[in-house]
């Protein structure tokens, strides 16, 4: 059986664009890369969902997952992806520090761009309420992971984030009538409410204040999620799978699916990630495992900025850095885990274009874009049908 290198270029997808004469980014690209893929290949047309995807829900689609049985909901993902490990029963919240003033609205959702929470998760990590945990752990910049330990959790619980700056934070409040909502809603704010006093006189905050800068005092909660195991990739499949991604969001993907993170020196999950590094670690991996998902964020950036010719250049900039594969005598496959279109400025439910290259079978398409891909030999198809069709390619 061939090894399969699994490449998501995220937001891929998108609609003609009058600034590129009526292509998309991907079709007004130069891509010779990319179109001998294809011409070694076979294309298709991927619908992810029937509705516009998030992220985390176009790859599990992707890998064959059942959302419906086995999505955590964001929270537990992003837990996951800043290093928390959960045990089943948790709830996990995404969080990010924030400025609020004495009334408690919020001056500023990132906390002046504060550099780093951890001083602030360190303080609060493992305060305990009525016997249920907090842990606190601090991601990027101002992101952080929220989770709640205990017995007789919910995650039926609304976001404290307003979403704006100006407006008051918002009470978590239980979404249905249960105990178990109540409950997790009540400590929950209590939490909210000992962390703020606790952070607001911190000397890191005094500092910030002497320095003219926002204090960081307020947590921010969102997309409250239970945690339960999903099944591993490798039972699923019989592969030994690793992930290389830029962090947050897609590495907790990776570990919550069991995959091996596997570092690329320059990946750092934007526009200015080294495509190349990814994809060389991907191969040096891929001599010790059987499956390589590699995650590129830059595409979905521009879609959101609505910046077709950027998303261009960052297509040509992958494009370039597919030479390094020359050497590797696998499977390739490249595709979305949706579309953001410039124009919609945000995820739609278009369909991706995909190729999977190095197998037995190939069809007449010889670029690949989104409108030739769709005439290809694999049609059109569900994200379910993806993986079983990769591992016949694989063999
Ligand atoms: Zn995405
Ligand atoms: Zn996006």
């Amino acid at each position: 059986m061939k090894k399969i290198m699994f490449i998501i270029l995220d937001g891929l997808g998108d609609r003609p664009c009058q600034v590129l004469g009526g292509k998309t980014p991907l079709e007004a690209a130069e891509t010779p890369n990319l179109d001998r893929l294809a011409s070694n290949g076979i294309c298709g047309s991927v619908r992810i969902l029937d509705k516009a995807p998030e992220s985390d829900e176009g790859h599990l689609a992707l890998f064959g997952y059942n959302l419906k049985k086995h999505y955590p909901g964001r929270g537990p993902i992003e837990a996951t992806g800043v290093g928390l490990t959960l045990q089943r029963g948790d709830v996990a919240f995404r969080a990010n520090m924030a400025t609020v003033d004495g009334n408690l609205t919020v001056v500023d959702r990132r906390a002046g761009r504060v550099d780093t929470t951890e001083p602030f998760a360190r303080k609060a990590n493992g305060m305990e309420l009525e016997g249920v945990k907090f842990l606190l752990k601090a991601g990027n910049a101002h992101r952080m992971a929220l989770v709640m330990r205990g017995q007789g959790l919910s995650d039926k619980i609304s976001n404290t984030d307003p979403h704006e700056e100006g407006k008051k934070v918002l009470k978590a409040e239980p979404l249905d009538g249960s105990p178990e909502a109540a409950l997790t809603a009540r400590l929950l704010n209590d939490f909210l409410e000992r962390t703020y006093k606790m952070f607001d006189s911190m000397p890191e905050n005094e500092q910030r204040r002497k320095a003219n800068q926002l204090p960081a005092n307020y947590i921010l909660t969102r997309g409250a999620g239970y945690y339960k195991p999903i099944p591993p990739f490798k039972n699923k499949y019989k592969l030994k799978a690793c992930c290389i991604t830029g962090g947050g969001l897609y590495l907790g993907l990776g570990k919550l699916m069991g995959m091996t993170p596997v570092s690329a020196p320059g990946a750092t999950g934007d526009a200015k990630t080294d495509v190349q590094s990814k994809l060389t670690s991907a191969i040096k991996a891929l001599k010790q495992y059987d499956f390589a998902f590699v995650h590129i964020k830059g595409t979905d950036l521009f879609g959101h900025d609505g910046d077709p010719a950027g998303k261009k250049r960052f297509i040509e900039k992958v494009d370039r850095s597919l030479p390094v594969l020359g050497g590797f005598d696998g499977i390739v496959v490249v595709t979305a885990d949706h579309s953001t279109p410039c124009e919609a400025k945000n995820h739609s439910a278009d369909p991706v274009p995909i190729v999977i290259a190095g197998g037995p079978e190939k069809d007449a398409v010889r670029k690949f874009g989104e409108s030739a891909c769709a005439l290809g030999k694999i049609g059109r198809i569900e994200a379910k049908d993806v993986m079983p069709l990769v591992l016949r390619m694989a063999g």
